[in-house]
């Protein structure tokens, strides 16, 4: 070992202290300039028959290739401790954030996004998440299926494309019971996910199934009452819908946590294994480019805007401190990262990169 180190020290010498690649590359480089200088007068001889050609060939000897027409379904797997995680890209939502968004005017709002390069309407994913447990599989939210229009969804093809059927998931768990986390669970009147129990918050469960709370909304919002019983319904027919607490631990290692105040029983679920940590955290945040620094700002969504605001500021915190991953159903896909603290109440998303490889 020390004699080999020895010898390519003295080589080294030997070349002027340049090292033997470095001696390769100039070498090539002389070799280079004087072919150069030989050929000079016949390389100006081929560059004007070259151009002569070229100019007697029609333009499309560089005609255009048909532009692309969509995008590559979007999945992204990662393992937390002996689990994988895959993130499933539904689709993309432009958002007119400036006139969702509560807690500051349209005009604040356009500027705020624009110190960031954003724009209105923003595109906004709808992100779902797989957990392969090795025995289970669990679906976290289904996308908004054709209850968000025909032809949007891209859940069940990039599902496939990831390597997954849908007879295979033993769990669907909901965050929530609004349209673009159920839309996809069922398709006329039958539950997609055939062999699969669909695990429901009781307290989300309790709201959308009582009549009392709809009747207190305005007319117009009543249709989201009725979108979430169809979409219910096969699995509650089947007798596979099952309510949990929060607390409840849906799997081994997944523990669901209130994060109520988007809905008054939306859910995360809190992902341990082998030391790590993943948090999916639902709604938590809408428009990412807005209320990490501004947390105190709300959603028309938010069914309690007060009490949705406290939520993220105190799940910022918390992820802040912990150190922990996040995943979220509306961060730009693949939607994992970290939260940062950022001064007063205020936080960073640090996305996650995207790895061709598993690791
Ligand atoms: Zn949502």
């Amino acid at each position: 070992m020390h004699r080999a180190a020895g010898t390519g020290n003295s080589c080294f010498a030997e070349h002027g202290g340049r090292s033997p690649d470095l001696i390769i590359s100039l070498d090539f480089k002389r070799a280079d300039s004087m072919r150069n200088l030989t050929v000079n007068r016949r390389q100006v001889l081929l560059a004007a028959t070259l151009a002569s050609v070229a100019a007697a060939q029609p333009a499309r000897l560089w005609a255009a290739a048909p532009k692309a027409g969509q995008q590559a379904l979007a999945y992204y797997v990662t393992p937390v401790g002996d689990y994988q995680v895959t993130a499933l890209l539904d689709r993309t939502m432009a958002m007119p954030s400036d006139q969702l968004l509560a807690g500051a005017s349209p005009e604040q709002i356009r500027a705020w996004l624009a110190a960031r390069a954003r724009s209105v309407p923003t595109p906004t994913s709808l992100n779902s998440f797989l957990i392969n447990t090795g025995s289970e599989l669990l679906l976290v939210d289904s996308g908004g299926g054709e209850l968000m229009g025909a032809g949007g969804a891209s859940l069940q093809p990039t599902l496939q494309r990831a390597g997954y059927q849908n007879a295979q998931i033993d769990k669907v768990l909901l965050t929530h019971l609004h349209v673009d986390h159920i839309g996809g669970i069922s398709q006329d009147g039958k539950a997609r996910f055939e062999n699969a129990e669909l695990w429901v918050p009781q307290v989300e469960l309790d709201y959308w199934l009582s009549d009392a709370e709809r009747d207190k909304v305005p007319e117009a919002q009543r249709d989201a009452f009725e979108r979430a019983r169809t979409a219910i319904a096969p699995y509650q027919e089947a007798k596979r819908l099952r309510a949990f607490q929060w607390g409840d631990e849906v799997a081994p290692g997944v523990r669901a946590v209130d994060l109520s105040g988007h809905t008054p029983g939306h859910t995360g679920f809190d992902v341990q294994r082998n030391g790590e940590r993943l948090l999916i955290w639902g709604d938590v945040v809408h428009v990412q480019d807005v209320q990490f620094d501004h947390p105190d700002i709300t959603i028309a969504f938010d069914i309690d805007q007060a009490a949705a605001k406290s939520r993220r500021l105190a799940t910022f915190k918390d992820a802040a401190s912990g150190g922990y991953r996040v995943a979220g159903m509306h961060m730009a896909f693949p939607g994992i990262g970290h939260v940062r603290a950022k001064g007063q109440d205020a936080y960073e998303w640090l996305p996650e990169s995207f790895s061709a490889q598993i690791n």
